[in-house]
């Protein structure tokens, strides 16, 4: 078995008027997060962690905001692009840790609730995601707020003792690794319409 570590950040300003999403969940709030897309920074965090570890790049190398088609986009979609690619390096995931620091909404309320949703997102168990809310003290950024992420992934071993990755070498056929990837994350969709700008190639990884 090995491991991977990745590490997201990421912020945005709040805006009075717009929905405040967060975790996949609209938040009762009356300010939302300014963004090109849903402005989900937690989401958009977890995705560059996973991306992160896999090497994979980052949100902009899928979903550039200079990319009219991603205006408004639901971050649910980032992530489970995110997803793919941890499947197709052969990876998945162990747990993840998430700080949330925003002066208002108060995030303890809702962690339960940001955590069951980020997990069934993740396709994970609720004990394997944590979510921390922390004040902006001393940080004169009340208007702002911020998401720091840290994922652990560990390598799919088969029961045949080969891991994921030597499977997909041998097989490196679009529609092969299309079923793999489909097998290993709940809705199998046409990832041609995602963010994807070029196939998976192991020897990104070492
Ligand atoms: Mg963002």
């Amino acid at each position: 078995m090995s491991l991977r570590i990745g590490l997201g950040f990421d912020s945005h300003a709040f805006m009075p008027g717009i929905p405040l999403i967060l975790g996949g969940l609209k938040i009762d709030h009356p300010e939302g997060l300014a963004g090109h897309s849903d402005g989900d920074l937690l989401l958009h965090a977890i995705t560059d962690a996973l991306l992160g570890a896999v090497s994979a790049g980052d949100i902009g190398t899928f979903f550039p905001p200079s990319d009219a088609k991603w205006k408004n986009a639901d971050s649910t979609l980032f992530l489970r692009t995110a997803l793919e690619e941890v499947a197709l390096a052969g990876y998945k995931i162990v747990n993840l840790d998430c700080v949330l620091i925003m002066h208002r909404p108060k995030i303890v309320p809702i962690a339960a609730e940001l955590r069951e949703r980020v997990a069934e997102l993740l396709h994970l168990d609720m004990k394997n995601v944590s979510i921390k809310g922390k004040t902006p003290e001393g940080l004169a950024q009340d208007s702002t707020a911020v998401a720091h992420v840290v994922v652990l992934l560990e390598s799919i071993e088969l029961p045949n003792g080969d891991k994921l990755l030597a499977l997909t070498a041998d097989a490196p056929d679009q529609a092969d690794i299309d079923g793999v990837v489909s097998s290993l994350v709940d809705d199998a969709h046409d990832m041609t319409a995602l963010g994807r700008k070029r196939p998976f190639d192991p020897d990104d990884l070492t």
